[in-house]
């Protein structure tokens, strides 16, 4: 990075993400410009940059912004390549970079990468927990918080960068590549920015690109899609499975007959065993000493697991982690018993099968409260779910009409389409009043959208503490 000195470097978007790019590019000497089209008083980082010295245009994307004398365009993840500076960094022959393609390139230590329609977040944080707590000192970053480049500057060299990856911020890597590379499931979602479903597949694909055959690639063979990805990969093979009893990676025996828990399938007791290279079988604990309700979530452990094996983890040392480890916030969060009903918190499933999975892992019938912003997926892969184990509905956000029809379709009687009030926080107590009111006791309630919070609420957490609140204050 140090060839950067005294030359412009360009960072385009203000999140977190350009942030930590900014400064890293200008403590290495950089002439930085950051620009961003939203307002200034939109940018609250923008000060702090200012105070360094670093030039920050707010508002609009100047017409000179990237030109001959640029020597690297840093792009936010979630820009598109039709932007126009983007656009005028390629006719220039500029070299695009995102911030983990930079965070690749500092990290002393080996990455850890995992990426997957759903599940990253639980998957990764568990990964952290799991290396932590086998002595090989991890560092967790991206997209589940904290910038990549940013933690690439602090983790120790025999330690492990561990990192969560959107297929956003896949999509424009070139080189980065991770020592170990997780695939964990891939879901028709994110259809708006990528397109096609194609360009979502090889996005998320990408993270196995750069991979040589020193590296390992643990996939999901229970997924077809990353079964054909994983084909193409040059790393070592790990897979892990919750419905197959494999000869080398990790999986349950007996195994499940299939992903999703079925009525009346018999409650065996499972064990977690991993199979090396020569098919010898370690048993590492019960699947029901898991901390983490729910069979996607055997899926996101197990796929943790093998990670943790994978970079020289003890197998005695996962044990206890294991255990303990009951999840993160909002997904598939217990909130409490209130009036005998009991409330579960799981605003981060934003997508169909996000909520599928939730719904199958908690006990059948249950009350639902569901909606948000019409992003135009499939919502009647909900039907069956909806007839088999929901008892009512309490629908919100755009898509309340949608999943109201598909409620009736499903034969459901306790419907409550909740119109929205001016105030989003009022409709949601609404609904989650609606809800408790069509639960007896012993039941549950369960916040599980199946879609984004934007057309209400800023944020997934802001709707997950609302409706936590409004559980609490019933
Ligand atoms: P991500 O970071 O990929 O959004 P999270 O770990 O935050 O995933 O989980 C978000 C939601 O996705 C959970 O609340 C749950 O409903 C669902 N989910 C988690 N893991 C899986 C999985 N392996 N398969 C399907 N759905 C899952």
């Amino acid at each position: 990075l140090t060839s950067y000195r005294g030359r412009r470097v360009v960072v385009l978007g203000l999140a977190r993400s350009g942030v930590a790019a900014a400064k890293l590019f200008h403590g290495f000497g950089a002439d930085v410009v950051v620009n961003d089209k939203k307002e200034r008083d939109q940018c609250p980082e923008a000060d702090e940059l200012t105070a360094l010295g670093i030039s920050v245009v707010c508002g609009h994307h100047p017409d000179d912004l990237v030109g001959t004398d640029t020597a690297l365009l840093v792009k936010n993840p979630g820009i598109p390549y039709s932007a126009p500076p983007v656009v005028a960094a390629q006719r220039f022959g500029v070299e695009i970079v995102t911030e983990v393609e930079v965070a690749g390139k500092l990290s002393p230590a080996p990455i850890v990468g995992i990426t997957g329609s759903n599940g990253k977040t639980t998957t990764t944080t568990l990964t952290g927990v799991l290396l932590e707590a086998a002595g090989l000192k991890p560092l967790v970053a991206g997209n589940i918080g904290r910038p990549l480049s940013e933690a690439s500057l602090e983790v120790a060299s025999d330690g492990w960068l561990v990192a969560e990856l959107s297929s956003f911020q896949l999509k424009g890597t070139t080189d980065f590549r991770p020592r170990i590379a997780c695939l964990l499931n891939v879901a028709e979602t994110h259809l708006d920015y990528h397109g096609t479903m194609e360009d979502y597949v090889g996005s998320k694909a990408k993270i196995f690109d750069n991979q040589s055959a020193d590296d390992i690639a643990v996939y999901n063979e229970d997924d077809e899609t990353c079964r054909k990805v994983a084909q193409n990969a040059k790393a070592r093979l790990l897979p892990f499975s919750v419905t197959r009893s494999l000869t080398n990676g990790v999986c349950i025996e007996p195994p499940y007959a299939s992903t999703k828990p079925a009525e009346g399938e018999p409650e065996l007791e499972r064990w977690i065993v991993y199979k090396d290279i020569e098919g010898n079988g370690t048993r590492i604990l019960r699947v029901d000493e898991l901390g983490l309700p729910g069979r996607h979530n055997t899926a996101n452990a197990i796929a943790a697991i093998a990670i943790a094996l994978a970079a020289g983890a003890d197998p005695e040392a996962l044990i206890e982690p294991l255990r303990d480890f009951r999840g993160v916030e909002h997904r598939l969060e217990f909130v409490g018993t209130f009036g005998g009903v009991k409330f579960y918190n799981d605003s981060k499933a934003t997508n169909p099968m996000a909520s599928t999975m939730s719904i199958l892992s908690l006990p059948a019938p249950l009350v639902l409260v569901a909606g948000g912003l019409d992003r135009g997926s499939d919502y009647m892969e909900l039907l069956p779910i909806f007839r088999d184990r929901l008892k009512g509905l309490a629908a919100i956000g755009e898509t309340r009409e949608k999943l109201g029809r598909i409620a009736a379709l499903a034969g459901l009687t306790n419907v409550a389409i909740v119109e929205p009030e001016e105030d989003a926080e009022r409709t949601l107590r609404r609904a989650v009043a609606e809800a408790a009111a069509m639960a007896g006791p012993g039941d549950i309630v369960l916040l599980s959208p199946a879609c984004a919070s934007w057309d209400m609420f800023p944020s997934y957490e802001v709707r997950g503490r609302i409706f936590k609140q409004s559980a609490h204050t019933l």
